[in-house]
């Protein structure tokens, strides 16, 4: 059958930001095209194979609650799984899985393969084809025209990608893959801006000949709690990982080889991922320091290929050769792949609305590396997002827009759009504002209604949601009625449990307040009934730390007023007399459409947002 060109949606690239904004676009009943490469590279983990940690745990549970993939995928091919800070805040806890490579990959190829309305096209896009100021199709580097109504970009890092390993400099998207050469012409045709990033990882080593016997091992745990929700298993995968470290040795091979590193030639210009430095970034910023933690961590059941975790560097191979050569167990570790660099075109996100569609052009969504993210939760959150839009769009329905106060997802497109970052970025804990609120174990709650909205997780599936949430809040109200009097049998069951005897009669909330008590505990006083985990566990949280949520949503009520105050879509900031430049050139750029979005641009003080509101009142 001759392949009919006409699509809805096109997303290019089959990374995780591609795969899941052409799932979302497909199962919302949009006629799609997902356009890459390499048709065997799909879903990709290009470099550390490990989903999830702080605030990319939250971003994935999101991502599941709202309807995507990567969390219930991650769940089922991981090799380990375990839960970080457990002993630090509730909002402190998150996931963190070992994936597995192979089997992520080629899994989430069988789904996108067998998802309706989706078409898988290994083509490289040259070109967007664009009527006036909207994006109507694309052409491929073979000449074929395709017509979309809408296009989402997901390119990665391969626009005009340079792969970079010691002195040796050429064309590549990743190792081993071409790079695209000339769509990133036909974005800036279109004013379209364009910068460079760069993004190194580190060489992977045979196990077979590695000494285990030198370092610690680490497990994950048996049963774990899951991405997802509905992930059904009783026993997960468990294999280790090792933790070693680099010795006195390794920091002095590594000064001597310095003048080798391309980031010291000035053969790489462009700027990386501070969070994730490479060894000789480090050894030129901490050049005391010896001990840098090593985590060997396998890439999947499939293979024998070790990812060499902190060792990130695009030293020539001999370099890398002589370091790994200090390090206690890799002493005769044979390389099988050699760590590089990639630097690569992207877009920055200030050109870019809340729903992720250009200002520029129309029905043109950007998702994931390519708006200057780094990660894969970052570029699979972005990529449901546009996706979703993309399919809205095409319904006339109004685009969905998270905010700061309802998920790290809000957050992470909010930063993208306001704040120039001078590295590749990556949420963390630290850029969410009301992170109590934004908990990984309360996705389902916060975001239950953005799901409905979206429509394509089940009615079956919302329907148990919402029993859960109202279980909990009418749980939580009869507690906060329920009257314990401190008469003798109650305070000797108190007392035998090692807390406080009653002196006054307090309500069952007040009670699980203590230190220590659980809800379980309260059967002894109260009568309770036998919730799902779940439900006890958010109900202790929702009791316990009462007084910090409820301040937090007094800041965030304030928040969302701020938000509600709309500036008109060609507002005129010429008008407004005295406000600073600095802040007209921001606000000209960003256009933000509401006065809480002005005052988050970077230059825009409070004095400007004075000014701003009392223009718009007139
Ligand atoms: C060397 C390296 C090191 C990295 N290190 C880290 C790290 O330390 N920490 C971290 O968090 N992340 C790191 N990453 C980044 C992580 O891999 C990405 O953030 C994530 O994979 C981005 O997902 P994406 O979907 O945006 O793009 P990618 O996964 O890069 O996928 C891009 C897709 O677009 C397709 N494509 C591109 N151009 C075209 C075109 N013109 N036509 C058709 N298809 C096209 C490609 O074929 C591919 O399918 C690294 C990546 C690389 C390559």
């Amino acid at each position: 059958m001759v392949r009919n060109k006409n699509f809805d949606v096109i997303v290019v690239g089959a990374g995780h930001a591609g795969c899941e904004a052409a799932l979302a676009s497909a199962r919302l009943g949009m006629k799609t095209a997902m356009f890459t490469i390499y048709l065997d590279n799909v879903a990709m983990m290009s470099c550390n194979p490990a989903i999830g940690g702080p605030g990319k745990s939250h971003l994935v549970t999101e991502v599941d609650v709202l309807g995507g993939e990567i969390g219930r995928h991650t769940d089922k091919y991981n090799l380990q799984l375990k839960t970080l800070n457990e002993t630090k805040g509730i909002a402190a806890r998150v996931t963190r899985g070992q994936a597995d490579k192979y089997w992520y990959r080629v899994k989430m190829k069988e789904i996108l393969e067998n998802t309706d309305n989706l078409d898988l096209i290994q083509e490289t896009v040259d070109e967007l084809i664009v009527d006036g100021k909207s994006v109507i199709g694309l052409r491929s580097s073979m000449g074929i025209e395709y017509s979309a109504k809408a296009v989402v970009l997901a390119t990665g890092t391969f626009l005009k990608g340079r792969v970079v390993v010691g002195d040796v400099k050429y064309e590549a998207g990743r190792q081993g893959e071409m790079s695209s050469e000339k769509l990133s012409e036909s974005l800036l045709e279109n004013g379209i801006e364009l910068e460079r990033y760069q993004t190194a990882t580190p060489p992977r080593v045979d196990k077979r000949t590695v000494d285990f016997s030198k370092m610690q091992e680490l497990k994950g745990l048996d049963t774990p709690k899951y991405f997802s929700m509905f992930t059904d298993k009783n026993r997960n995968k468990n294999l280790p990982t090792w933790l070693t470290f680099t010795t006195p040795n390794t920091v002095e091979v590594a000064k001597e080889l310095l003048k080798y590193s391309p980031i010291v030639t000035g053969i790489i210009e462009t700027h990386g991922p501070r969070h994730c430095p490479s060894l000789d970034r480090k050894v030129l910023n901490f050049p005391e320091k010896t001990d840098h933690q090593i985590f060997l961590e396998q890439e999947s059941t499939e293979s024998n290929e070790l990812y060499v975790n902190g060792l990130t560097t695009a030293m020539p191979p001999f370099a890398q050769e002589k370091m790994m050569r200090t390090i206690a167990g890799l002493e005769d570790a044979k390389i099988m792949r050699y760590g590089y660099a990639v630097e690569y075109d992207y877009a920055p996100a200030y050109q870019l609305f809340p729903s992720l569609e250009s200002k520029k052009v129309k029905n043109l969504y950007f998702a994931g590396q390519i708006n200057g993210t780094s990660g894969y939760e970052e570029a699979a959150a972005q990529g449901f997002l546009a996706g979703v839009n993309a399919a809205r769009k095409l319904m006339c329905m109004e685009p969905i827009i998270v905010d700061r106060s309802e998920a790290y997802l809000g957050v992470l497109v909010d930063d993208l759009i306001h704040k120039k970052t001078p590295e590749p970025y990556r949420v963390l804990p630290s850029r969410a504002e009301y992170r109590l609120t934004l908990r990984q174990d309360n996705a389902f709650l916060r975001l239950l209604e953005k799901a409905e909205e979206i429509g394509i997780v089940s009615k079956e599936r919302l329907d148990y949601l919402k029993k859960i949430k109202n279980t909990i809040e009418h749980e939580i109200y009869r507690l906060k009625e329920e009257v314990i009097r401190p008469d003798e049998e109650v305070n000797l069951m108190l007392e035998g449990m090692g807390f406080e005897p009653l002196r006054k009669p307090i309500r069952a909330n007040e009670l699980l307040q203590r230190k220590g008590v659980t809800y379980d505990d309260l059967r002894y006083f109260c009568g309770i009934k036998p919730y799902p985990d779940l439900v006890k566990q958010q109900i202790e949280i929702e009791i316990k730390y009462d007084v910090f949520i409820d301040r937090e949503k007094a800041q965030i009520e304030k928040f969302k007023k701020l938000e509600s105050l709309k500036i008109p879509e060609n507002f005129d900031y010429d008008t407004v007399k005295g406000l600073s430049n600095i802040a007209k050139d921001g606000l000209f750029n960003v256009r933000p459409m509401s006065i809480g979005e002005a005052s988050r641009i970077s230059g825009v003080t409070g004095n400007d947002i004075a000014l701003l509101i009392a223009q718009i009142n007139k």
